[in-house]
């Protein structure tokens, strides 16, 4: 097969290796037995089966559309007659766009089902500054997830939600070119395409998930609580569940998690704004403890 290079000028033969991982829409992600024909990287996107359009999310001059993730579209028969190698030049690729409010929803409950904070019983809820500590019930608890401790876990927790995505919501991957968990605050794609949660490094205790739900009950994003022992000068205990990096995923943007569904409010109930989750757990308890004891008196 042969390839244009806008960025050299010239025609080169170029003869791949079919190592190649061809996706059930057609579409194949780079490598770097077969790196990107526009900026000759093995990472950050792909091209058509028949190799006849790439899609590079780093080099935008020349390239005829924009694709559905923002990547830039170059159609190779065209590609020498509109690129201007003199003006190529490396772009930031745009951000990661968030996944749809139905995808946050089930990877997040999955993530919940699979890694719960009961999993790490004596670290997260019964040791000092546990959540029973802090006032929470178990039943409230059961509600809360927990990172592993470890960057590998993770990563492995990272590919099992993508597969599960992947059986739950087969029309979404197909549609997108990313990784069916890429776009859900959280997950980013490494170097080389492998899915990752979170930060790569190793902490010494598991990080508790707190989830943010939306008026309807559906979790939006999650807030994580480190624990002290895990903090860098000038870290917070509790951060946004979101992509450590810029451009390789999604950010969580900082939404209202509520802890009732508006829509099944009695006029006249009261609603407390509080600053937390867990605080905000505790007191919406509080309020409909005092609001069944004022009924129970009268
Ligand atoms: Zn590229």
């Amino acid at each position: 097969m042969s390839a244009h290079i806008p960025s050299t000028n010239q025609c080169r033969i170029i003869n791949f290796p079919q190592r190649q991982r061809i996706g059930s829409n057609g579409f194949c992600r780079v490598t770097k037995y077969r790196p990107c024909r526009v900026c000759r990287k093995p990472d950050w996107y792909g091209f058509t089966a028949d190799e006849q359009t790439s899609i590079c999310m780093r080099v935008s001059d020349g390239s005829q559309g924009t694709s559905r993730n923002g990547g830039n579209i170059f159609h190779h028969n065209r590609l020498f007659l509109v690129a201007n190698p003199r003006i190529n030049r490396k772009q930031a690729p745009p951000p990661i766009e968030i996944a749809p409010i139905e995808i946050r929803n089930a990877v997040y409950e999955e993530l919940i089902r699979r890694s719960p904070a009961f999993k790490y019983y004596s670290e997260l809820i019964d040791g000092p500054g546990g959540l029973l500590s802090r006032g929470l019930r178990e039943r409230e608890i059961q509600n809360c997830g927990a990172l592993p401790l470890t960057h590998k876990e993770r990563a492995s927790l990272a590919r099992t939600l993508n597969k599960f995505v992947k059986v739950r919501f087969p029309e979404y991957v197909i549609r997108n070119i990313n990784p069916g968990v890429i776009g859900v605050p959280g997950f980013w794609q490494g170097e080389t395409g492998n899915v990752q949660l979170w930060q790569p490094r190793d902490y010494n205790m598991p990080l508790l998930v707190m989830p943010y739900r939306d008026n309807q009950g559906r979790i939006q994003a999650c807030q994580l609580r480190l624990h002290r022992n895990d903090l860098r000068p000038s870290e917070k205990k509790y951060r946004w569940l979101a992509c450590p990096f810029e451009f390789r995923g999604a950010n969580s943007g900082t939404p209202i998690h509520f802890t009732f569904k508006p829509a099944t409010l009695p006029p006249g109930q009261t609603v407390i704004i509080t600053e937390g989750a867990l605080k905000a757990q505790i007191s919406c308890r509080s309020q409909t403890e005092s609001a069944r004891y004022r009924h129970q008196r009268s």
